[in-house]
Order: C-alpha cells, then sequence, then structure tokens
C-alpha cells in the first residue's frame, strides 16, 4: 500500500502539517520520532511558559502546547508513529521512508526534523538546565528566576547579540560571554551592545561549570588565553551558539545550504525533489519560532495537497 503523505518530525511544524493534511482527508503519517534530534514534540518540550505564541494570552507550557497539537492531529484523522525515522529513498517513487523495523511507500514527504540548539556541555549544566541555563531567552526570558537578577549570555553572533539585548529587559545586568576577541554579529548589533549600559561584553572566556543549590547561582568562567579561572555570580546563563539542523537524513538527497538547512524554493516549502517539502527550523535558521514553524507546515501541508491533486 502506498501512503498519500508523510510527515517526518513532531514540532510546530510537524503537527500543523498533519492537521492540515489530515483535515484535507490525506491521512498523513506522521513519525514523530523517539529520541533523534530529542524529545517528540521538539524543542517546546524543553521550554518552559510559552508567552508570545497567539491564542494564549496568560502563556501556555510548551510541553502542554505540543500535547494539544498532537491531540489535534490526532483528532483529525492523522496517524502518529512514534519512532525514529533512519533511511529514507527520495531518488525512486514512491517514496521510501524506513524506521529499524517498519518500512512505508509514500507519494509526498514533509520533512519537519527541526533542528538542535547547541550545548556546552559544561559540568552542572544537566542539573540547571531550564533551572537558570537555558537554550532560548525569547522563550524563557520572562521567567521570574531572571527578573532583576545577573544573567550571562554566551555566544557571538546575532543570535547571542539578540538575546542579550532582550534579557536587558528583565535582567539588571547581562554579561556577554565571548570565546574569541570579535563579535561576529552584523554590524548594526554590535553598536547596540557595545553601547548598551546593561550589557558588558567579557572577551575571550568561556563557561566551563556551574554551580548553585536547586538554581543556578553562579558560574566558573576560563580566560583563554592565560587559562585562568574567575568566579562570575549569575542566576541565569543562556547559550546562543548556534543550532544544528537535523538533516543529516537527507544529506545527499535534498539540496542542503553550507550551514546544513534543508534549501526551499521561492516563497514556498518546496525542495529540490517535487513531492519533498520542507517546514520549521530544518529549513529556517533566522526565525525559528514555534509560529513561524507552525506557518510553513501550514504551507507545506497545502503545498502537498495541491500537487497530489494535480497528479
Ligand atoms: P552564528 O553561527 O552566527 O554564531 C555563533 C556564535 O557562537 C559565534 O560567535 C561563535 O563563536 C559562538 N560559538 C560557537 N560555538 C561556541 C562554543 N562552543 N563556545 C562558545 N562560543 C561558541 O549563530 P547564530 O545563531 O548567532 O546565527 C545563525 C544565523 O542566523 C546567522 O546567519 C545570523 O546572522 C542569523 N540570525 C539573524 C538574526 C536576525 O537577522 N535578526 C537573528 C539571529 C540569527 P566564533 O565567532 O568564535 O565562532
Amino acid at each position: 500500500m502506498v501512503e498519500q503523505l508523510v510527515i517526518i518530525g513532531s514540532g510546530p511544524a510537524g503537527y500543523t502539517a498533519a492537521i492540515y493534511a489530515a483535515r484535507a482527508q490525506l491521512q498523513p503519517i506522521l513519525f514523530e520520532g523517539f529520541e533523534a534530534g530529542g524529545l517528540p514534540g521538539g524543542q517546546l518540550m524543553t521550554t518552559t511558559e510559552v508567552e508570545n505564541f497567539p491564542g494564549f494570552s496568560e502563556g501556555i507550557q510548551g510541553p502542554k502546547l505540543m500535547k494539544e497539537m498532537r491531540q489535534q492531529a490526532i483528532r483529525w484523522g492523522a496517524k502518529l508513529i512514534t519512532d525514529d525515522v533512519i533511511t529514507v529513498d527520495f531518488s525512486q517513487r514512491p517514496f521510501t521512508i524506513a524506521t529499524s523495523d517498519l518500512e512505508v511507500k509514500s507519494h509526498a514527504v514533509i520533512v519537519c526534523t527541526g533542528a538542535t540548539a547547541k550545548r556546552l556541555h559544561i559540568a552542572g549544566e544537566e542539573e540547571f538546565w531550564n533551572n537558570g541555563i537555558s537554550a532560548c531567552a525569547v522563550c524563557d526570558g520572562t521567567n521570574p528566576l531572571f527578573q532583576n537578577v545577573e544573567i550571562a549570555v554566551v555566544g557571538g553572533g546575532d543570535s547571542a547579540a539578540e538575546e542579550a539585548l532582550y534579557m536587558t529587559k528583565y535582567a539588571s545586568k547581562v554579561h556577554l560571554l565571548v570565546r574569541s576577541d570579535r563579535l561576529r554579529a552584523s554590524k548594526v548589533m554590535q553598536e547596540r551592545i557595545l553601547n548598551h549600559d546593561k550589557i558588558q561584553v567579557h572577551w575571550r572566556v568561556l563557561p566551563i561549570s556551574a554551580h548553585g543549590s536547586d538554581i543556578l547561582q553562579s558560574i566558573q568562567l576560563q580566560d583563554q588565553k592565560d587559562s585562568s579561572i574567575m568566579e562570575l555570580k549569575v542566576s541565569g546563563l543562556f547559550y546562543a551558539i548556534g543550532h544544528t539542523p537535523n538533516t543529516q537524513l537527507f544529506a545527499g538527497q535534498l539540496d542542503l545550504d553550507e550551514k546544513g538547512y534543508i534549501k526551499t524554493y521561492g516563497k514556498t516549502t518546496a525542495t529540490n525533489i517535487a513531492g519533498v517539502w520542507a517546514a520549521g527550523d530544518v529549513q529556517d535558521h533566522i526565525y525559528r519560532q514555534a509560529i513561524t514553524a507552525a506557518g510553513t507546515g501550514c504551507m507545506a501541508a497545502l503545498e502537498a495537497e495541491r500537487w497530489l491533486v494535480e497528479k
């Protein structure tokens, strides 16, 4: 039996694509993953309060939002499979999508495997993850833990600059920890950072450990020039050192950009292979928001539906 549509990935993009495709009676199969690329449900599963997803005026917990999306997809008839896709073959039609013990053939595929925020894996990171350490200021910045206290952001790119500026609204002081002696962020962001009276840039330092009781209270920094160690008393540590798109599965089949993100063409979610679309963070390193991922998931499902009808 050949399926009409398989969706790979279960973040906001995947579930939104599933909701639209199921309502269009495509009977989509959604592989929600098991452990590849993190938890089923994507990056919001490791977030606490989501305050900026429209429709929830009081905010909503990340895992609850994903549970609701999942339920909505099931309600409309999407079939969910909790397993990791380990191979795809887009070289022959119908396409083949396989887990370790299941092989599915499908006319169309939407890839929504997301991206994983890079971590430093310093000592104490697991203990304080979501209790002071986070990879998303826009998601977690309003947490009471970070109000009127000193926090640190690691990284020197546009994300780090944005997160540092964002956190100046809540924290009393923001320490920007840069491993080299230059910022990679755009000129305008650099100027904002360097001229902000709440931001102090520490050059050539790397965090090496996190300390506290139940919540984060301090980190140790290592000077990259002379290896000396210093302590910084902060209640928050935000990683903004880039993301890794979860595209290993598609290398050699789908066109990827120089950073490994799937290339989509024009104002669509179409990839280089007709019948394969990509939505969410796997094809977006700029916006990376739940709402933009959901939006592109919707686009991909509508594009797939039209393509299947034409065929
Ligand atoms: P980038 O790859 O641009 O920057 C990553 C930063 O993290 C660099 O400063 C890098 O240091 C540092 N870094 C990497 N690994 C480590 C590590 N192990 N320890 C310490 N520091 C580390 O990623 P971004 O997420 O900032 O940006 C990705 C893309 O998205 C860029 O093209 C950016 O322009 C774009 N973007 C655009 C925005 C906008 O236009 N509003 C907002 C956010 C992102 P080093 O420089 O030494 O390598």
